[in-house]
Formats: C-alpha cells, structure tokens, sequence
C-alpha cells in the first residue's frame, strides 16, 4: 500500500500515520518528494481496511499496489529515482551514463589503458571482473582483491568511477573499499542471501536480469534490496536465453520500456553480453538508447583477441569512441542527454 501526504503535511501528521502503520504490523519506508511524502507500506499484517488511513489528517490518497514488487513500483517513486555517484553522475537523471571496460581486470597496464581510452570518449564508469563467474571451474577466474586495487587505481587516474561484480556475502566488506557500485550478476540475481545483505549497504548496486528470469522476477531481487533500505539501485537487460543460437543471448530491448514504466528505478543495458559478438554491441547499443535505458555497460579491451574472457563480445577503443559518438547523436532525439 502507498500512502501519498497532502502537498505541506506536517512531521506530526507524518509520524501520526507511521505509528498507525507499524500498530497495524506494516513496515514503513518513507519517500520525501519535492512536493509531498510518499510512505509506502509492506509486510505480513493482519486484515486492515485501507480506508481507514484515507481518513487521518494530512493523507491525500491511498493506493493498494496490486503488483508483488511494492517498493520497486513506480507507484511508490513516481518521479523515478536518481542515483548520485557524485561529481555530477547521475543514473535516472536526463544524462545516459555509459560504463565501459573489459570483462575481467588482467593487469596494471591493461585496465589503466581501457581506463584511459574510455575515459577520452565519454565514459563516467569503469567496469571490470575481479570475481568472474565462468562456467567452467577451468576457465581464468579473475585477479580477486589484486585486481580491484588495478581498477581502483586506473579509475582514480582517470577520474572513473568503478563497478565490479561482487558474487558472495562475504566479499561485501572487502569489496567495498575499491568500488563504487556492485554489480549482481546473472547467475545470481536470486542469490536471496546477497541480496539481503546488499540491501543492508548504502552503496549503489546494479543487479542484471538473469537469463532465464522474467521481469517480474527481477523486479522482485531489487525489492529485496529495497526492502532492507537500499533504494540505490539499477537494474540491467543483459539478454535471456531462447532457443535463437546466432547470438549468445536475446538482447530483450522491450524489457527496458516495460521496466521503466512498471518500476521507478534505473534501467541499464548491456548489449555485449546481450548479443556475444563485436559487430553486433554498437546497433544493439543504438537501439537501447533509443528505447530509453538510463545507462550502459560495455565490454571494451585494448587488445580484445588476447583478452583472458569475452574477447568476442568486446569492443576495441576505437570502435567505443565510434560508438559514443552515434549515442550523442541519438540521445537528444529522445529528450535526453549525454554528457561530452
Ligand atoms: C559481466 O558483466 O562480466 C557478466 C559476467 O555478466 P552477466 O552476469 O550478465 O553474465
Ligand atoms: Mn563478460
């Protein structure tokens, strides 16, 4: 249930229908607009008639939310939610961000030059594995804690911000100190356990749809972040797994309308993944702005034929610069921007 306050409802009146709320075994997360205060209530309760909080002071309207996802409803956050990394980066703001790097850190000199190049062409964030979930136990498994202080180091060279996929509980506290944003990948976007755990942090997290979710299911890993307190959170198309073999998944572009018209929170995209071929990322990467994503996050490696995971899927410097520069030409056609 949501409830909106008159446009200047007074702290008493607020805190008069918080208290009503938890009376009634409801927990209370509250929004303050620029207008008005928005307090949504969720959990396990007893029967309750919702009209009765239509009638107490300074209440202008009272909403069931119907949908499983409450807090992640757009009907909680109509104006959408703005994740600020600061230095005037915003995820859900006018501005698409973009996030580039390679799929797993290697070394110095291999992030501190991706680094380096994307940076030139516009990126704000720096992307990069330092846990890789591969599918083979075989396969090179990413530089652990040695490769965050790699990406640390180039991002703040560079002046990038850093996400980096985090894929259990017990890295958080470690983690935290190198980026600035985690990300859940696919494989666990229903790992309920970091999920919760990540919803304790206040630090951005940005969760991808796993390939064989619905939306409905990713809307339900964010509430879990949600529901713990951590409203910092973008979700990511990443392609879902169909019977199509030509690319490595389906890039889903229509989940990003439906996305953004069913949930306040950012929506990202990441067509190198979403495709799992060069030449196939930047029309994918075209197509995803045009359809309103908040941001994106692409696979870039300074020498993709000798990275150690995802050369195939990875752009090389010169290809993203070209691409950057498509996108500030799309951008504006759709209301938004991108900054230079
Ligand atoms: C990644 O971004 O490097 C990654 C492993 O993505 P996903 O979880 O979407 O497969
Ligand atoms: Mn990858």
């Amino acid at each position: 249930m949501v409830i909106v306050m008159q446009e200047g409802a007074s702290d008493a009146q607020i805190q008069q229908v918080i208290d009503r709320l938890i009376a009634s075994g409801f927990n209370v997360h509250r929004s303050t607009g620029e207008s008005h205060t928005v307090l949504g209530a969720v959990g396990v309760h007893r029967d309750f008639d919702h009209r009765d909080f239509e009638l107490l002071d300074g209440v202008r309207e009272v909403m069931r939310i119907t949908q499983p996802f409450k807090l992640a409803s757009r009907q909680f956050r109509p104006e959408g939610t703005i994740i600020d990394l600061g230095r005037g980066v915003k995820i859900g703001g006018p501005d698409v961000v973009i996030a580039a790097g390679p799929c797993s850190i290697e070394s110095p000199e291999q992030i501190n030059s991706i680094a380096e190049s994307i940076a030139k062409s516009g990126a704000k964030i720096l992307r990069g594995g330092a846990f890789k979930p591969r599918t083979s136990p075989y396969a090179f498994q990413g530089l652990g804690e040695k490769g965050l202080e790699m990406m640390k180091t180039a991002a703040e060279k560079h002046g990038l911000f850093t996400v980096s996929e985090v894929m259990d509980l017990s890295q958080i506290p470690m983690m935290s100190g190198y980026v600035d944003m985690f990300q859940v990948g696919a494989r666990n976007m229903q790992n309920y356990f970091l999920l919760r755990a990540l919803g304790e942090t206040r630090k951005p997290v940005l969760l991808k749809r796993g390939m064989s979710a619905t939306m409905e299911e990713l809307l339900l890993s964010a509430e879990y972040m949600l529901a713990g307190g951590n409203f910092n959170v973008a979700l990511c198309e990443r392609g879902i797994r169909t019977f199509e073999t030509y690319t490595r998944n389906t890039f889903d572009i229509a989940a990003i309308p439906v996305i953004k018209k069913l949930s306040h929170l950012p929506m990202m995209a990441d067509p190198s993944h979403g495709t799992g071929r060069r030449d196939k990322v930047a029309p994918m990467a075209r197509a995803a702005v045009a359809a309103g994503a908040d941001g994106l996050l692409i696979e870039v490696h300074n020498d993709p034929d000798h990275a150690l995971s995802d050369g195939a899927q990875s752009l090389d410097p010169a290809q993203f610069d070209q691409l950057m520069r498509e996108l500030r030409i799309i951008a504006p056609a759709i209301g938004r921007t991108m900054a230079a």
